[in-house]
Parts: C-alpha cells; sequence; structure tokens
C-alpha cells in the first residue's frame, strides 16, 4: 500500500515522507502538479495527501480530475487555506478529509487511518485466487483459511495481481507498486520478487499460478 505525497514544501513533504514511514505507510513525493498528475495517471495510490498551493498549479484542478475520471482513491487536502469557505470547497471538489496546517501528526495519522478504513473504495474486502485469499484491511494471506506470513512487498504484489485476477497486469505497473518513483531498482528487481512469491505459494499449497507473459507481464489465475 503506497500513499502518494504532493507538497512543495521539501522540508515538510520529507517529514511527512518519515513520519509517515513509522507509522507503517510507504510513500511517493512529489513536489509539483504536473508530476502529481503525471504519477496519478499511471500508479494507484491508497490515498493521496494533498497540498493546495503548488508552485505549477492549484490542488483543487488535481483533485477535480481525479474526480472527473471517477477515480475513488482517498484524498486528504492538507493546506494553509483554513478559512470555512476553502474547507467546503475542497470537501465539494471531491475532498474525503481537509487538514489545515499547522497540523498535529497525529491528527494527520488518525484521519487516514479512517480514510483507508473506509469501505468500498480501494480496500474492501477479502480477494480470492482458488484457496488462496487476501484480506485487504488487515493485510493478511490465507492459504486453505491458514494464515500466511509473507513481506510486505510480496504481499503487495500478490495483492495488485489478485486486484487483477485473470488479466495481465503490466510489469511496469508491478514496478511501481514495488518501490514507488524514487527508488533506483535494479531491472530484475521485479523477476526477483515474483519469483520468490511464486516458490513461496507453491511451497505452502497455494492453487494457483502466476504467469509470465514475456516482455508484457504478470497474470495470477487458479491452477489448471
Ligand atoms: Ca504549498
Amino acid at each position: 500500500m503506497r500513499l502518494l505525497i504532493v507538497e512543495d514544501s521539501e522540508e515538510l513533504a520529507q517529514l511527512l515522507a518519515n513520519g509517515l514511514k513509522s507509522a507503517g505507510y510507504d510513500s511517493d513525493v512529489l513536489l509539483t502538479a504536473s508530476d502529481a498528475r503525471a504519477a496519478l495517471s499511471t500508479t494507484r495510490y491508497a490515498a493521496v495527501i494533498l497540498d493546495l498551493g503548488l508552485p505549477d498549479g492549484d490542488g483543487l484542478s488535481i483533485l477535480r480530475e481525479i474526480r472527473q475520471r471517477d477515480d475513488p482513491t482517498p484524498v486528504l487536502v492538507l493546506t494553509a487555506r483554513g478559512s470555512v469557505d476553502d474547507r467546503v470547497g475542497g470537501l465539494r471538489s471531491g475532498a474525503d478529509d481537509y487538514l489545515v496546517k499547522p497540523f498535529a501528526f497525529e491528527e494527520l495519522v488518525a484521519r487516514l487511518a479512517a480514510l483507508l478504513r473506509r469501505p468500498g473504495q480501494l480496500l474492501g474486502s477479502s480477494l480470492s485466487v482458488s484457496n488462496l485469499v487476501f484480506d485487504t484491511e488487515s493485510r493478511q494471506v490465507y492459504i486453505d483459511d491458514q494464515p500466511q506470513l509473507f513481506s510486505a512487498r510480496e504481499a503487495a504484489v500478490l495483492e495488485l495481481l489478485m486486484r487483477r485476477q485473470g488479466r495481465v497486469v503490466p510489469k511496469r505497473l508491478v514496478e511501481d507498486h514495488l518501490f514507488g518513483l524514487a527508488d533506483d531498482v535494479a531491472s530484475n528487481a521485479v523477476e526477483v520478487y515474483v519469483h520468490r512469491l511464486r516458490k513461496q505459494l507453491a511451497d505452502r499449497g497455494a492453487k494457483v499460478q502466476i504467469h509470465t507473459m514475456r516482455g508484457v507481464g504478470y497474470l495470477i489465475a487458479e491452477e489448471k
């Protein structure tokens, strides 16, 4: 599960990213509206923390674009604009929550957790393929109803594949999901994770297969 932080104060953005990391959330940090637009068009985030005053545009227009394409990603607006009109405007533009700077970090984390708990959006019920089940709320994996331990990154790949079971997931998407935009990624890193995941699933008796579609991506399906 990755978050996107859009915030042009690099210092605050880094503070946020580090704080959220210790609260258990990985995030990508972007400083401009144009970078945010590009990332949002290719990557699914669990939630977005959005500053409004950006050097190359207004966060509100990004928010409206997200909602115009029926993207349900939860958005928490984090801004210095604190008047009632501003807050109402933000919520009407499709924000799920609105927090005014300066803010208490604990409050941000609590509000974020509440957003991520909301049902019917990206997170929700459990995903299943054959005897493999992924609970998207507890992030627990089960095989034949037995809880299984996977690393956070392995679980992230599994979730992505299971959300699109029977369809090919582009390798690039897996890479974004695993490592975000900021990290330097070895060219075979995705293969390594998928290979490891495949082996663990087989060892533990999951009746599923992760197929490699050469040059395209991966697909999870019931074992034939
Ligand atoms: Ca700003």
